[in-house]
């Protein structure tokens, strides 16, 4: 790992990364480093062939009077953190080093000598924004520096910040920035605390009454899905009952709309439920999304490990809507391959499918669970054959493919009352995914599995080590890739499915939905 602390450094060092088309990870925080940075270092690590951690107080994003000169600094300690963590790069810029202009850095103080990003004030006004004036456009100008030196490829952030994270994801938007956001969830301590770096200015006793944010956000979630509570008033009155602090120690309590930040009535398919509270000098924040819809389970897993066929059974035992993510992809490959466009045209092919109509139906015949139409036309039978299964893993890759059907399948799961599975459903489709089962087995299984499978549909025998090879290929091209790489969620339950039959799979899936519900 190499720390840099001037921009000329480290973009010399990323130089060869952007020439060699290799994928960079930016997890931007401001140090004092714990077990939420941590998540999304290792979200980006799994993702990405280089890893950039940047550490730097933003003078910007602090009015005046708060805790800047206070704020964790340990250089020293966060480097050996990140580099335990596989980090690639600090880049730990010094204040002069990142605003050369400015004489004096703080809040709102230096508008008038520098650059600013200026969010919308529709997201910026309210919330944090309202006791912390200036705190957005501080934060989003040294995010655009950020993207700007480091020119990553992902950005992650923690829903921890949830305000934050609505912001940026609309400035990436608004100003075309070429980065993809990854939100991670939030990481908390085993009392529901939430980590923070501001958790270290806390006494014993603040922080035992700072378990009473999650609580409060945990009584308003079940007070919805058990007794079907929408109402916003009703809502944000379960969240201040019973707090162990005084009512004058609240900053704010809110239900917006997690995308736009605009305060909702009442929760008709998610709500952002925040509040930040004050514990002595110490401000504190924390919230939840709260989601009125049918639950959705998330299979993902290996190629070979039978996510398709225990995903069909599930849904079909419990009632719910089977969403074969591998029929659309294989529907998108169907549509290229009777195309004049050729698979490895990226700019070609993202132009088709952006005019594509995409449908599942729920299947007619018992042996066809989903049926599958392209722009009006059946291709249920016609997305299984032989070139479609040899192209679809080099379509699945092209990023245009996966943002298409992402968005598709967002919207299909915003219903919920489904079923899923696919390679990365449970960590990027559905991060919130009700239940999440990483399915998998040992190579040897699959490879077993899948020569009895080929002896049953009476084609012709591969060899078992032949079939090994493939498969241990196969995992190591998905698990490598830039995109959507087969990642286990951190959240999700693993099931090895070694020794057990399908019915087995089955009622374990079932139990442990059964068990989540309750
Ligand atoms: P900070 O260093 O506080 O600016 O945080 C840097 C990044 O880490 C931000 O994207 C935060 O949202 C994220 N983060 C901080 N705490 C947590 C947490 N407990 N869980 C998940 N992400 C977090």
């Amino acid at each position: 790992m190499r720390l840099f602390k001037t921009i000329a450094g480290v973009r010399t060092e990323l130089k060869s990364a952007w020439q060699t088309d290799q994928t960079v990870g930016l997890v931007p925080t401001m140090g004092a480093l714990h077990s939420g940075h941590l998540s999304l270092i290792s979200h980006a690590r799994q993702d990405n062939d280089l890893v950039v951690v940047t550490i730097f107080v933003n003078p910007l994003q602090f009015e005046p009077g708060s805790d800047l000169e206070q704020y964790p600094r340990q250089l020293e300690q966060d480097c050996q953190i990140c580099e335990e963590a596989g980090v690639d790069i600090v880049f730990a810029p010094t204040v002069g080093e990142l605003y050369p202009q400015a004489k004096q850095v703080q809040g709102t103080e230096t508008q008038e000598e520098l650059t600013h990003v200026v969010p919308p004030a529709s997201m910026t006004s309210q919330m944090c924004g309202e006791s912390r004036p200036g705190h957005f456009q501080g934060v989003a100008t040294v995010v655009t520096k950020l993207f700007n030196i480091i020119q990553p490829t992902r950005a992650y952030f923690g829903e921890k910040d949830a305000q934050q994270l609505a912001i940026i994801r609309r400035l990436v938007t608004d100003l075309n920035f070429p980065v993809e956001i990854c939100a991670c969830p939030i990481v908390r301590e085993e009392s529901g605390l939430a980590y923070s770096s501001r958790n270290q200015y806390l006494t014993p006793q603040q922080r035992k009454q700072a378990q009473g944010l999650y609580q409060g956000l945990k009584r308003a979630k079940q007070a919805l899905e058990q007794k079907q509570v929408r109402d916003a008033t009703e809502l944000l009155e379960i969240l201040r009952e019973d707090a162990p602090w005084s009512p004058s120690q609240f900053d704010y309590t809110a239900l917006v709309d997690p995308e736009t930040l605009q305060p909702l009535k009442k929760v008709e398919k998610k709500g952002l439920l925040a509040l930040a509270v004050y514990l002595g000098k110490t401000r504190l924040i924390d919230n939840m999304i709260l989601r009125d819809r049918a639950p959705i389970i998330a299979i993902d897993g290996p190629a070979g490990a039978g996510k398709s066929t225990v995903t069909r059974l599930v849904a079909k035992k419990l009632g719910l809507l089977y969403l074969d993510t591998g029929a659309m992809y294989r529907a998108l490959t169907w549509l290229v391959l009777n195309s004049e466009t050729a698979i490895d045209d990226e700019a070609g092919v993202a132009e088709l499918i952006s005019q594509c109509d995409l449908e599942l139906l729920v299947g007619s015949r018992p042996d066809v669970p989903v049926e599958v139409r392209v722009n009006g036309k059946e291709v249920t039978d016609a997305i299984r054959s032989a070139i479609v299964t040899r192209n679809v893993s080099a379509i699945a890759a092209q990023k245009a493919v996966r943002e298409k059907l992402v968005s598709q399948q967002r919207e299909w799961g915003e219903k919920g009352g489904l079923v899923a599975e696919g390679r990365d459903i449970g960590t990027n489709v559905f991060p919130h995914a009700d239940l999440k089962i990483f399915l998998t087995a040992s190579v040897t299984e699959r490879a077993k599995r899948r020569q009895k499978e080929l002896t049953a549909q009476g084609k012709e025998i591969i060899d078992l080590a032949q079939l090994q090879g493939e498969i241990e290929q196969r995992d190591a091209y998905d698990s490598d890739r830039a995109i959507a790489p087969l990642k286990k969620a951190p959240d999700a339950i693993e099931l090895i499915t070694d020794g057990l039959s399908i019915e087995e799979v089955i009622a374990k899936i079932v139990q442990l939905y059964e068990r989540e519900k309750s």
